[in-house]
């Protein structure tokens, strides 16, 4: 039986988000932007889950607009406000960090090196967080635009939104925020924290793939990546993902409504499992273990290659992931990995629990973990 132990890549749809998707995959087939009776049954199920996405995030409805998922959403969040800010003669530099993931990282790249913006990339300390003081100090009259990821999707670091916003918002200056790892996975108040954009991705809360949510506060402008029908405010154009909308916004409901006993149970499975993998020799925590997502266990193992040590318990029936170099260096580190200085010759794997994830699963992943390592190591660590 496989262990599913990589929920950081992606989730299983719930079986309450199917069921509400079926009917707009068969009778409920109309546009929703069509004005007649098919259009409108359909439109209404979009115009739900605005509301349920709304709810989830403590904004309102007309904030959030419907995505082809989490990398659509931070590409727009952070060419859209860009290019808008530049247009109005606002200014062109922008910050962000450098453990983001890659639809911001290389977005904001992009910008620089293709559109004439002028991009300050900040630096995380050992545990992988961002030093608010630090990141503030890259801030410039000119800035236009700062991008902060809510959590990290390699090592579950959580940042100090709650400290940045505020003090991005006394100084003008708008914050998107990645959350797609960060959602029902703890705290996120983009109200209170003055968050102008926020990125969310549906698969990664137990809904369906192909489907995100940018919240896009109203009175941030935007220039639309994709042009068309100007559906989403006209920033989002293209037909409405009905179905992939609707089990979106149960997902979202379901995620929020059983938040607080589901990150509680995730931190107790993920206290186990860690206390499990750091039993073995050489073996230790990547990132914070304060500021963690409670489902992430990410640790260094000394003397064996990372993805020998993935396909080893993949062959075991555990399927986890792996940001690890080869004992050479010649594979390249992930840039999350390198942002905190971990050693390139050990290999680096990442676990995570979901909702399906029991008691017994973390044990049998950490007996496998200590299983595979210490045979890898006694065959040479499985380095190519
Ligand atoms: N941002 C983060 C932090 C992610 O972990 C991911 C997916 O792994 C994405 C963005 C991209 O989301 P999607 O796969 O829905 O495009």
């Amino acid at each position: 039986m496989m262990i599913y132990l990589d929920h950081a890549a992606t989730t299983p749809i719930a079986d309450e988000v199917l069921d509400a998707m079926l009917p707009y995959l068969r009778e409920q087939h109309g546009n929703p932007s069509s004005i007649h009776r098919a259009g409108r049954a359909a439109r209404d199920g979009v115009e739900r889950a605005r509301e349920q996405v709304a709810a989830a995030l403590g904004v309102h409805p007309l904030d959030v607009l419907f995505t082809s998922g989490g990398t659509e959403a931070d590409n727009q969040a952070v060419k859209g406000i860009a290019w808008a800010a530049r247009a109005a003669g606002r200014g062109r530099h922008l910050v962000t960090t450098a453990i983001e993931h890659h639809a911001v990282l290389d977005a904001v790249r992009w910008l620089a090196d293709a559109q004439g913006f002028e991009v300050t990339v900040v630096g995380v300390d050992a545990a992988g967080v961002v030093d608010p003081d630090r990141l503030l100090a890259a801030v410039r009259d000119d800035t236009v635009l700062v991008s902060v990821m809510a959590a990290n999707n390699e090592l579950g670091t959580v940042q100090p939104l709650d400290v940045i916003g505020p003090a991005l918002a006394e100084r003008g200056v708008a914050l998107h925020s990645d959350a797609v790892q960060a959602f029902g996975r703890t705290s996120l108040e983009p109200a209170a924290w003055a968050i102008a954009a926020l990125s969310l991705s549906a698969h990664k809360f137990n809904g369906p793939k192909g489907v995100g949510v940018l919240m896009l506060r109203r009175d941030v402008a935007a220039t639309p990546v994709l042009h068309g029908g100007g559906q989403e405010r006209g920033v989002r154009s293209g037909t409405y993902n009905a179905a992939g909308i609707v089990g979106c916004g149960v997902a979202a409901e379901l995620t929020a409504t059983t938040a607080a006993d589901e990150i509680a149970r995730l931190r107790d499975l993920r206290d186990r499992l860690i206390a499990g993998l750091c039993a073995v020799d050489g073996v230790t925590l990547n990132g914070s273990s304060t500021a963690r997502l409670p489902h992430n266990a990410n640790v260094a193992v000394t003397g064996c290659d990372g993805e020998s040590l993935m396909l080893a318990m993949d062959a075991a029936g555990v399927c986890v992931s792996t940001g690890s170099a080869c004992q050479s260096g010649a594979a390249e580190q992930s840039h999350v990995l390198a942002a905190i200085g971990a050693p390139s010759d050990r290999a680096h794997v990442r676990l995570t629990c979901g909702r399906d994830t029991a008691v017994d699963d973390v044990d049998r992943a950490a007996a496998c973990f200590a299983e595979a390592v210490e045979r890898l190591r006694a065959a040479g660590g499985g380095f190519v």
